[in-house]
């Protein structure tokens, strides 16, 4: 199986092909046609299986298309445990959107200017990829309407759980329209996390590595 077989748009195909991959890993193989239809997932995977390009590259996906709805908020959400694993995923995200130049993502971690990231977030976004604690400080300050999000992702899960984000994770999800996709990568589904995930998901597709 190679990328072209899995139906993504050529600009996705072009970038990964550029960035040197051949073929799926066994998770993109199973998430992407998965989160193509539209499909919720419950994906284990641990870091090194590929699993950032198998949420990001269904997210960028629906990006290719025009909003149904207007407004300057963010179609995509991903929330990470920590700032080291958000700034990958925003790096795996500007490799795999190198062809898609009109792709706006900000990051939005503690540690950083303020300043920058509300100027950021004044102009129209396609992606935000942040953690629980700095996005929540954005919402409460009104600065992030999610009117638009399309794909909710939470990457290591347990781990965001584990560091005490459960509450701040719930609000957000709460700000998101119902109809969202869910994608949710973690180490385990023992405990809150499986909990939290059976809350989050709609008949979603389970995928074990
Ligand atoms: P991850 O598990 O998402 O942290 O990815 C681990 C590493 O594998 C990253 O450096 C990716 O850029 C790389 N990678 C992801 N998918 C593929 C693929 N299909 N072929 C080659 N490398 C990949």
């Amino acid at each position: 199986i190679q990328f072209s077989d899995l139906n993504l748009d050529k600009n996705l195909v072009s970038a990964l092909k550029s960035a040197g991959y051949d073929s799926p890993t066994p998770i993109q193989m199973q998430a992407i046609p998965a989160a193509l239809q539209g499909r919720d997932i419950m994906a284990s995977a641990q870091t090194g299986s590929g699993k950032t390009a198998a949420f990001l590259l269904p997210s960028l996906q629906k990006i290719t298309k025009r909003s149904e709805k207007s407004g300057k908020g963010p179609r995509v959400l991903v929330l990470t445990p920590t700032r080291e694993l958000a700034a990958q995923v925003e790096k795996n995200a500007q490799i795999y959107a190198q062809n898609m130049k009109w792709v706006r993502t900000v990051t939005l971690v503690g540690g950083s200017s303020f300043g920058q990231q509300i100027k950021a977030l004044s102009r129209p976004i396609d992606v935000i990829v942040a953690t629980p604690g700095r996005l929540m400080d954005h919402m409460r300050s009104g600065r992030i309407d999610f009117d638009r999000l399309e794909v909710l992702v939470l990457d290591e899960a347990d781990r965001m759980l584990d560091m005490g984000f459960i509450d701040d994770i719930e609000t957000i999800v709460a700000a998101t329209p119902a109809d969202r996709q869910t994608l949710l990568f973690s180490a385990t589904w023992d405990g809150a996390v499986g909990k939290l995930a059976r809350k989050l998901t709609q008949n979603p597709e389970i995928i074990d590595i």
